[in-house]
C-alpha cells in the first residue's frame, strides 16, 4: 500500500468510526413523534380503521424499533393509534412486545418486513388490551411463540362481563398465550424470563396488579430501555382497569420499582404519549398519591361518587396534562373513589367488584 493508499483508508476508517459514533450517540431517534391534539370526534364516530397506518416511530437501537399508528384518527387513542409494539430483529430472528389492534394486524406485519426479514419468533404481551393483544393470533399463525402472565393469560380465557352485563365475545384460542410466569411478590423487579437475542439481552419483568393484574414490562439492557406499557401514561388521565384486577396503589409500586431499576438515562417506552425518563414519572405519582387523599377524604364524609365527580379534583392538573378529556378525568375519579374503601383483593387474577352506594 503506497502511502496515498494508506492515508485514504486512514481516513475512511476515521469517518466509519465518527459515524458510528454519531449515531450510537443519537439513540433514541424518534421518526414521528406522537400527536398533541386537541382531539374532538363527533357523537357516534368509528374509528376507520383502513384510513390508519402503522409505522416506524421511534428507533431505540440499530436493531430494536418501535411502531405506533397514526393520529388524529383512533377516539381510543388518538395521540397515535393503538399500543405501542416493539420489534427486536436480526439474525435470530423477530421479538415483538405486543401486537397492536387486530383490524390492523397486516400493516403492522407490513412494518414489520419494511426493515427485516426475519422469522417472527417471539412475542410478549405487556397487558391484556386488545390495541396490545389483538394481533396475537394472527402473530401466533407467523411462528411466534407468546409469553405472558398467568393472570393475563387467565383474563384472557374468561374476559370478564362487559360493562352492559353482557356475556364478552369468546376468546380466539390461537392468540393466548402460551409460556407462562407469575409476579413473585417477595421479588420484584426480577426478570421472570430473560432471553438473549440479535445481541441484545431482554427481561420479561412481571408487575404487581397495577395497570391490569398481568402486567409485564419488558427491559433490553444494551439498548438502556423499558417498555413501560400503560402503569403510566402522559396523554389522558391514569387509568387503573380495576375489572381486570388493576389498581392505583398498584401503580405507584410500579412506579417506585422503575425508580429502581432504571437509570436517569433510561429510556422509558409507555403504551401511549411521548418517552420518559424516570425522573417524569415523579409528578405522575405526586398527581396519583394527591387525588387518592382528596377522593379518600371527601369519600370518608360520606360523599356520593356524584359529588366526588363535581368537585373537579383534577382542575390543578388540566394545564399539563394532555387529552384530558371529560371522560378520561370520571374514570379516574371513579376509580380512585372505588378503591379508597372496600377495594376487594384480587382471586384468580380478577378482582370482584365493589357495589357503590
Ligand atoms: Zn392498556
Amino acid at each position: 500500500m503506497n502511502t496515498r493508499a494508506l492515508l485514504l483508508s486512514v481516513v475512511a476508517m476515521a469517518a466509519v468510526s465518527a459515524v458510528g459514533w454519531a449515531q450510537k450517540a443519537e439513540y433514541p431517534i424518534t421518526v414521528i413523534a406522537p400527536g398533541k391534539g386537541p382531539y374532538t370526534f363527533p357523537q357516534g364516530y368509528q374509528t376507520p380503521w383502513d384510513k390508519i397506518e402503522i409505522m416506524v416511530t421511534e428507533k431505540m437501537s440499530p436493531s430494536l424499533f418501535v411502531l405506533h399508528g397514526s393520529q388524529g384518527l383512533d377516539a381510543a387513542h388518538p395521540d397515535g393509534s393503538g399500543g405501542r409494539a416493539m420489534v427486536l430483529f436480526g439474525p435470530d430472528g423477530v421479538l415483538l412486545v405486543d401486537t397492536q389492534n387486530r383490524q390492523v394486524a397486516d400493516k403492522t406485519l407490513n412494518a414489520i418486513r419494511s426493515f427485516t426479514d426475519a422469522p417472527i419468533k417471539v412475542l410478549v404481551n405487556t397487558h391484556i388490551h386488545s390495541d396490545h393483544t389483538g394481533a396475537n393470533a394472527f402473530f401466533a399463525k407467523q411462528g411466534a411463540l407468546i409469553f405472558s402472565q398467568e393472570n393475563l393469560r387467565n383474563e384472557m380465557v374468561r374476559p370478564p362481563l362487559r360493562a352492559n352485563g353482557q356475556p364478552p365475545p369468546a376468546p380466539d384460542m390461537a392468540g393466548v398465550p402460551v409460556v407462562i410466569y407469575n409476579y413473585n411478590a417477595d421479588a420484584p423487579g426480577h426478570p421472570a424470563v430473560t432471553l438473549t437475542m440479535n445481541g441484545e439481552t431482554v427481561d420479561f419483568i412481571p408487575m404487581m396488579p397495577s395497570h391490569t393484574a398481568g402486567d409485564t414490562i419488558v427491559r433490553f439492557r444494551n439498548a438502556n430501555v423499558i417498555y413501560i406499557e400503560d402503569f403510566y401514561r402522559n396523554f389522558g388521565y391514569p387509568f387503573a382497569d380495576q375489572a381486570n384486577g388493576g389498581s392505583i396503589m398498584g401503580m405507584l409500586d410500579a412506579i417506585d420499582l422503575i425508580e429502581k431499576l432504571a437509570s436517569p438515562n433510561t429510556t422509558l417506552v409507555p403504551g401511549h404519549g411521548t418517552l420518559v425518563k424516570k425522573q417524569d414519572l415523579l409528578p405522575y405519582r405526586a398527581m396519583l398519591v394527591d387525588v387518592m387523599a382528596k377522593v379518600k377524604a371527601l369519600r370518608d364524609q360520606g360523599k356520593s361518587l356524584k359529588d366526588v365527580l363535581a368537585a373537579n379534583l383534577t382542575a390543578p392538573y388540566d394545564k399539563t396534562t394532555q387529552g384530558d378529556t371529560q371522560q378520561s378525568k370520571d374514570r379516574f375519579i371513579t376509580e380512585a373513589y372505588d378503591e379508597v374503601k372496600d377495594f376487594p383483593p384480587i382471586v384468580d387474577g380478577k378482582r370482584t367488584m365493589p357495589t357503590r352506594p
